[in-house]
This record gives structure tokens, C-alpha cells and sequence, in this order.
């Protein structure tokens, strides 16, 4: 037992225009890391984007460490301890590393006297100290993503949201990656992702969602038990999760 949740989500709603993405959903997230699986659709990232304080929920309550966000103001406040790396971030190719991680100091609303520090304190975690006085534009794929999770953790924010950040990394790329999740310690972490090893080596828990629904919630070691034989996947973790969804062709 890891201690009371950091966020807890209750009969939280979302939507676009008229499109309702989720509906009464309840969660509720400890420190450690927590993969969000789901097939394409499923409303992931926009749980992630809500979870963030990015978008306002439409119905229900969101509460972060105690504190329930309910105006613009307490959102503004949450965020200072919310470290978020959308799918696709923005750089601009000719900034500096330095320079692209204070902004995210920045954006979290550091105190300017802090940006310096915690900028190099973020980049040497990601092993990116060298590379401070490099221009983002000139960085590998894989260089460019360990800058851009140390833009989503400078400052050492409580809860870390990261959208798909495995996507385009090699595999030598994302074993770093992992150690670099792994290492966050006390830190609640929730990563989307499609790649189910990298749930398997470093997620304690996980979410699975399903048409805006959460289909399972628990440890991967209890999803790994609901392998069954007989449905496609390698490995009892991937068969596992494939069970829980709707099989092509079924009405299930
Ligand atoms: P996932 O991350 O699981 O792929 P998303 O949260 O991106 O799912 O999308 C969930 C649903 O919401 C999809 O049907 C998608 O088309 C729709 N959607 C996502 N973003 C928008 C948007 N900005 N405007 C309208 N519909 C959207």
C-alpha cells in the first residue's frame, strides 16, 4: 500500500461538441507508474489532457492531492505540480535545450530564480547535461524526446503525464527511456501506450480503456493473470489485455 491517491477522478465527463468521449468515469491514481492502454479512440488522450488540467471536465470532480479543481485558478495551481508531454510538443528547432526545458520551468510557474537549477537538475537526469548549449533542432529523435521528458519533469512535479512517449524511439532508445520512468521514484506517473512489453518491464499498474470505458484497473501482475491461450498474442500479458477487448467480429 503505497499511501492516499495523488488524483482521484469521480464520475468525471468529457466530450467534444456533441461527441461524449467518456462518461461517469471514476479513478483514482498512486504514486508509481500506471500504464493507460486502449486501442485507438478509446478516449486516452483525452483522459490524459483532463487528468492534466488541460481540458476542463465537463461533468464530475477532479481532485489533486486533497485540493478539488474547480475554477480556471485551481487549475492554474494543480499545474505547477503536473508534468505533461503531449503526444506531439512543440519546440522551436533553433532554441536551445537549456532554454526549452526552463520554459517548461516556466509554463509550471517556477520562480525565475529556480529555472536555472532545476533546468540542469532535469537535464542530467535525462543525460542530457552535454547537450544544454545544443539547438533542439540539431538533436537525434531520441535526444529530442529525453529533452522533452525533461521538460515534462523539471521541477520534480508529483504527477507526470506522458502521451505516448515511446512513439518513433529504437529499441536501445526506449531502454533508456524506461530507466529514466523507472527511476522517478515517488513520483505518480501515467503513460499511454500501445507497446505492452514496456507495460510489462516498468508499469506496477494498469488502466485499460475501452470506448470510453475503463475495462480494468489493477496490477500488472493481476492483469498478467487473466492470460488465456487461446486468444492471439506472445505473451501472457499481451493475450491478457487482448481478452479484455471486444474480439474482431464479436458482438462481445
Ligand atoms: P485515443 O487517445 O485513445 O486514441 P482520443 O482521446 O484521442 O483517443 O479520442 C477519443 C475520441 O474523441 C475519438 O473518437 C476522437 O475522434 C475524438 N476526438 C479527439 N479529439 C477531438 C477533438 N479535438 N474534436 C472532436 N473529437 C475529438
Amino acid at each position: 500500500m503505497k499511501g492516499s491517491p495523488l488524483i482521484s477522478a469521480k464520475q468525471l465527463g468529457q466530450g467534444y461538441g456533441s461527441r461524449i468521449v467518456f462518461r461517469a468515469l471514476d479513478l483514482e491514481l498512486q504514486p508509481g507508474v500506471t500504464a493507460l492502454l486502449g486501442p485507438n479512440g478509446a478516449g486516452k488522450t483525452t483522459l490524459l489532457q483532463t487528468l492534466a488540467t488541460v481540458l476542463p471536465p465537463r461533468q464530475g470532480q477532479l481532485t489533486i492531492d486533497g485540493r478539488v479543481v474547480v475554477s480556471e485558478a485551481d487549475a492554474r495551481l494543480a499545474r505547477r505540480r503536473i508534468g505533461f508531454l503531449p503526444q506531439q510538443f512543440g519546440y522551436e528547432p533553433g532554441m536551445r535545450v537549456r532554454d526549452f526545458v526552463q520554459y517548461g520551468a516556466w509554463i509550471r510557474g517556477l520562480p525565475t530564480r529556480e529555472w536555472a537549477e532545476a533546468s540542469t537538475i532535469a537535464l542530467e537526469y535525462v543525460g542530457l547535461a552535454d547537450e544544454a548549449a545544443s539547438k533542439m533542432g540539431r538533436l537525434s529523435g531520441g535526444m529530442r524526446q529525453r529533452a522533452a521528458i525533461a521538460w515534462a519533469i523539471v521541477g520534480k512535479p508529483d504527477f507526470v503525464v506522458l502521451d505516448e512517449p515511446t512513439v518513433g524511439l529504437d529499441p536501445q532508445q526506449r531502454l533508456r527511456f524506461r530507466d529514466i520512468i523507472v527511476g522517478l521514484d515517488d513520483t505518480t506517473v501515467l503513460l499511454s501506450t500501445h507497446l505492452i512489453d514496456d507495460v510489462d518491464a516498468i508499469c506496477d499498474r494498469v488502466v485499460i480503456m475501452h470506448e470510453g470505458r475503463i475495462c480494468f484497473e489493477g496490477l500488472t501482475e493481476d492483469l498478467k493473470a487473466l492470460d488465456d491461450p487461446s486468444i492471439p498474442g506472445y505473451t501472457p500479458l499481451e493475450r491478457a489485455y487482448m481478452s479484455l477487448l471486444p474480439q474482431e467480429g464479436s458482438n462481445r
